[in-house]
């Protein structure tokens, strides 16, 4: 084992340094008295132990899991950087340029790779269960089965249940699950029906009750939800921004909703309120881009009035005839929900990864994908301990890898285009333990 100088700690690199000056100062000592010979070799012995022992001393092994070389692209913090991350019980403990590999119990090189935030998907489904439908049903997705495997550390629930039914909601699916759970609560009292897929009639809309929910599971519920609503009363959409209101949350706005205009949806919303589906197009809404390819001014008057725009993509939610002109015009998504479902993620959307693919090849740099994936989310939900790689922050990370080659992207109309570069999760890390790792970097050579 030799002294590799840039694996060394500060207090070793003193130590050490100390040591070669002592050893130059006995080469000029004239005094070789017994005396003085058993000091010097005492002075010796006790430097030398100390250098050895440093590593149990001070910092050596004092983090569980370091991930060396990447480059960190944390929007929260504003880098873009080769840098190194250790993480300790669960937390990051410290963000450097260059960490000592001797310092942590577990070293990964991920150079070549991007080192993110675990990446926030705001619009899911995942209450499944055995029923037809989305509640407790088959068309919802556990998140464990499709969420680490995309880099992905936080889902939120697109008001799959109500005040109803929530609590059999956590019990069931995010209380055992690895992903984080979050939830935007329906105002209507069940969730979703498992009949038409719209939902019930307005006896069932409690703002009262709601709110109640919001509280007593505030560290779950990120908002009120409303959507698959084919009545035309305004009233479940005003008593689910009341709901939001009181709570100090923002409101989700899933569209299917034909009766209402999508002037008037937008007219609705708060600041800070986001609409879904943004760029779908099909006859229950209006599109985003009229006949001309251009951006409606009442839609870029709501972006600026601080609605934010959630892709949705969904099995019918993106289109490239409205994504692309909207890019062009400045309509960005500020986040990259995917309306993981059965159908969708079976369709052009596939998972969140291929999502945010789809805007690097329409031309979207790296860290702005990365930001909208992430720190963009966590705000626009109000967790913004999430999203960031700050030291003190939980230690949820996906690291990717962007492979080059020719591949297809498709939109939810079955149109095609070309791109050349692809995100794909290499590992992902969730409150510091590793819970996927693509080609095994943290796995044991075979021998
Ligand atoms: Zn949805």
């Amino acid at each position: 084992m030799g002294f590799e100088w840039n694996q060394r700690t500060a207090l070793e690199k003193l130590i050490f340094l100390k040591f070669i000056i002592m050893e130059n100062n006995l080469l000029q000592t004239k005094n070789y008295s017994f005396i003085n010979r058993l000091k010097i070799s005492l002075r010796r012995a006790s430097l030398m132990l100390l250098l050895l022992l440093v590593p149990f001393l001070s910092q050596a092994q004092d983090y569980d899991l370091l991930l060396k070389g990447g480059r960190l692209i944390d929007a929260k913090n504003k880098i873009d950087a080769k840098m190194d991350v250790a993480v300790k019980d669960g937390k990051i403990s410290r963000v450097a340029t260059d960490i000592p590999a001797s310092t942590a119990k577990k070293v990964l090189n991920v150079s070549g790779l991007i080192v993110a935030p675990g990446l926030i998907n705001i619009h899911t489904h995942v209450f499944a269960g055995s029923n037809p439908g989305f509640l407790d049903g088959q068309s919802s997705q556990l998140p464990d089965a499709f969420a680490i495997r995309s880099g992905i550390t936080t889902v939120v629930d697109a008001g799959t249940t109500g005040w109803r039914t929530f609590p059999e909601f956590k019990a069931k699916v995010i209380d055992p699950s690895i992903t984080r759970v979050l939830a935007w609560i329906n105002i209507f009292e069940t969730g979703f029906s498992s009949g038409s897929g719209f939902e019930p009639d307005m006896g069932t809309v409690s703002v009262q009750k709601t709110a109640e929910a919001i509280e007593k599971y505030k560290d779950y519920i990120v908002g009120t939800r409303v959507g698959h609503y084919k009545g035309k009363s305004w009233l479940p959409f005003e008593r689910a921004s009341e709901a939001a209101k009181i709570a100090n949350k923002p409101l989700f706005v899933e569209c299917h909703m034909p009766q209402y205009t999508l002037q008037e949806q937008l007219d609705h919303m708060r600041p800070g309120d986001i609409i879904t589906h943004s760029f779908e197009n099909v006859s229950e809404r209006m599109t985003v881009v009229d006949e001309q390819g251009k951006v409606r001014p009442f839609v870029l008057d709501a972006q600026k009035r601080g609605v934010l725009f959630d892709v949705g993509h969904g099995g019918a939610g993106f289109w490239f005839n409205q994504a692309i002109p909207a890019y062009n015009q400045g309509l960005w998504p500020n986040s990259f929900g995917t309306d993981e479902h059965r159908t969708s993620m079976n369709s052009g959307m596939k998972n969140m990864l291929n999502v945010m693919s789809k805007y690097m090849n329409i031309g979207m740099s790296i860290p702005e994908v990365i930001a909208r994936g992430s720190w963009n989310a966590a705000k626009s939900i109000k967790r913004e301990d999430l999203g960031n790689l700050s030291e003190g922050s939980v230690a949820d990370i996906a690291v990717l890898s962007i492979i080059n080659g020719k591949f297809g992207f498709v939109d939810s109309g079955q149109n095609r285009i070309e791109g050349d570069r692809k995100l794909e999760a290499e590992l992902t890390v969730r409150a510091g333990r590793i819970v996927w790792d693509l080609n095994g970097l943290a796995a044991n050579t075979y021998k």
